[in-house]
């Protein structure tokens, strides 16, 4: 079955095809209905087996489209390098949406990211250290973010983001949708995969 078996909009469909995406990969196939459905997904898949657009296409079809101001679904991953890939992918796949995506992170100063934010986003990328700074600068409105990603979560655990991970989750809201996405499996995933997912469906590749 193509990308058109998935409750995906048209928009969505034709930047896939877009893209050159001519079958689902097999973390695709078992995540994308899973996260439609509104489940908790903890998806054992590393890079290039195309994690990214795995997440990525059930939260830009969740979100829709541009509304309000405030982020709806934030997307954590461990280094600037992982955000900035994150951003062009999802650009690629919002191109026929008019979907705001807006990145932070490190290495430069926050005053144009500051900009953006106030601008109006939708899709909200972001490294954990990034986040926190800006949001304890007062300019991230975080009550209306529905879905949360963790990329690369094994990474974020080894460089040692957890407590900036923690904080986040306890400015966002409780009910939301998480996806978890690890490279590993091992314990301490499954005890935050227990931490911070509800009933999650686990799927590997
Ligand atoms: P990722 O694992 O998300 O880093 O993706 C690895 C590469 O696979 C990226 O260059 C994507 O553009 C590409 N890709 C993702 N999904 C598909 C697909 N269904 N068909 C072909 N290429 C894909």
């Amino acid at each position: 079955p193509g990308f058109d078996g998935f409750k995906l909009n048209k928009q969505l469909l034709e930047a896939v095809a877009e893209s050159g995406y001519t079958q689902p990969t097999p973390i695709q196939q078992k995540a994308i209905p899973l996260a439609l459905a509104g489940h908790d997904v903890l998806g054992i898949a590393q890079t290039g087996t195309g994690k990214t657009a795995a997440y990525l296409l059930p939260v830009l079809m969740k979100v829709k489209y541009a509304q309000g101001l405030h982020p709806r679904a934030l997307i954590l991953a461990p280094t600037r390098e992982l955000v900035m890939q994150i951003e062009e992918v999802a650009r690629q796949l919002a191109i026929f949406t008019d979907l705001r995506i807006v990145s932070l992170y490190g290495g430069l100063g926050p005053k144009t990211q500051i900009q953006l934010l106030d601008a109006g986003v939708d899709v909200l990328i972001s490294t954990p250290g990034r986040f926190m700074d800006i949001y304890r600068k007062g300019t991230i409105y975080t009550k209306d973010i529905k879905t949360m990603v963790l990329d690369e979560a094994d990474k974020m655990m080894d460089m040692g983001f957890m407590p900036q991970i923690r904080s986040i989750l306890e400015v966002i809201p409780s009910k939301r949708q998480n996806l978890l996405f690890s490279a590993t499996f091992s314990g301490r995933i499954e005890h935050l995969a227990a931490e911070f997912l509800e009933f999650p469906e686990r799927v590997e590749v």
